[in-house]
């Protein structure tokens, strides 16, 4: 099959034949149709996260955003036919026995197998997983709006839910890049009143067209004094992949507020405690989601709730769609093409 592969941090993708994945007893072999280009991806391939990098598969086939049709079940499994359209995220596999699991929490179980990270993703024609993990796309959502809630929308999702926004709050998105874009829209179903903050005038665009009531572009306009002039916001979410980007959002939460943090950047975030002491400013980190999460995140998809902005582009174009992707030339979400 063809597929695109990393060999080494900071080296580009190659294309090449490989072979197809076998599924074992409890997996399903999947056809992917498409699969999106998430900036975890960029992250893994520069070898960014030095703390993840020893769990790094090599050489590796990234992508976590996939969906395809099933196109063989392995002896032992029964929860999926072939044939179904199926979704594989972040999250692979996860124990079930951890207190995390148990707990309802799988997304931080210990022993979890990450897509695209610990075992090969979906930048590719084929890939194989866990029956047991794999979520059903509902019918009436395409694969291309499908793929990035995957990843990008389940994130949003469940950081939002952990913050519980609600109705007449403030909420401020720092990031409005692929999940960034969703996140606007979920504050904005949710009632809250939204504040976009990006460095492109084109992402703070698609924000304003999103239902977001504010937008304020980092690059060029006072942000932080601009959102405490009107109070400050109850939820502050990060998800822009630089660390100035939380140097901005913390000053910006009101007293008893809650900084989310989602976006990854290399380098270590740090806020003064007299700040966090002073205001009782929570700070809350949130991990991709669970199954539960996803299930909840597509249904919102299929019932019109959340539509991404995604572009197609064939598998030969991964090298540029990453370049354009660490450049922040990409608005919404870019998936790749695997069927033509
Ligand atoms: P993206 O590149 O599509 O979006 C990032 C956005 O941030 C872009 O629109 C960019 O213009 C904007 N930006 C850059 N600098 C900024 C600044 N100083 N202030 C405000 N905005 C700025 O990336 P993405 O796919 O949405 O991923 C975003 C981050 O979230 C990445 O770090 C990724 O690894 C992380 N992520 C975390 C989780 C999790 O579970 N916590 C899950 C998925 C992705
Ligand atoms: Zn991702
Ligand atoms: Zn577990």
């Amino acid at each position: 099959m063809k597929a695109a592969v990393l060999h080494g941090f900071k080296t580009p993708l190659s294309l090449e034949e490989v072979a197809r994945p076998e599924a074992g007893a409890d997996d399903v072999l999947i056809e992917i149709e498409v699969c999106g280009v998430c900036h975890s991806d960029l992250h893994v391939a520069d070898g960014d996260w030095t703390q993840l990098a020893g769990i790094v598969k090599k050489p590796l086939i990234l992508g976590h955003e996939i969906v395809g049709r099933v196109i063989e079940r392995g002896a032992a499994v029964q929860s999926v036919m072939v044939g179904e359209r199926v979704g594989v995220p972040w999250v692979q596999w996860t124990c079930g026995q951890c207190e995390f699991c148990l707990e309802g929490n799988e997304n931080v179980c210990l022993k979890q197998r990450i897509t695209g990270v610990m075992v090969d993703g979906g930048y590719a024609e084929y890939v194989k997983a866990p029956a047991s993990h794999v979520v059903k796309i509902p019918d009436t959502l395409s694969s291309e709006q499908a793929a990035p809630l995957l990843c990008a929308g389940v994130t949003v999702h469940r950081a939002l839910k952990q913050a519980k926004i609600r109705a007449g709050q403030r909420l401020a998105v720092f990031g409005v890049g692929g999940l960034g874009h969703i996140a606007v829209q979920i504050g904005r179903a949710a009632g809250a009143e939204v504040t976009a903050i990006d460095i492109s005038e084109e992402k703070l665009a698609l924000a304003k067209s999103l239902g977001a009531t504010r937008t304020l572009n980092a690059a060029t306009s006072k942000v932080v004094k601009e959102i405490r002039s009107t109070g400050g916001v109850h939820v502050a979410l990060v998800t822009s992949a630089s660390k100035s980007a939380y140097d901005m959002a913390f000053p910006c939460v009101r007293p008893t507020g809650t900084l989310l943090a989602v976006g990854l950047p290399a380098q270590d975030i740090a806020f003064p405690a007299i700040f966090m002491a002073a205001g009782e400013i929570q700070i809350k980190a949130s991990s991709v989601g669970t199954r539960e999460d996803l299930r909840e995140v597509l249904a919102m998809g299929a019932a019109g709730k959340v539509h991404c902005q995604v572009s197609t582009r064939p598998l030969a174009e991964i090298q540029e769609v990453l370049g354009q992707l660490s450049r922040g030339e990409i608005s919404g979400r870019v998936a790749l093409r695997l069927q033509q």
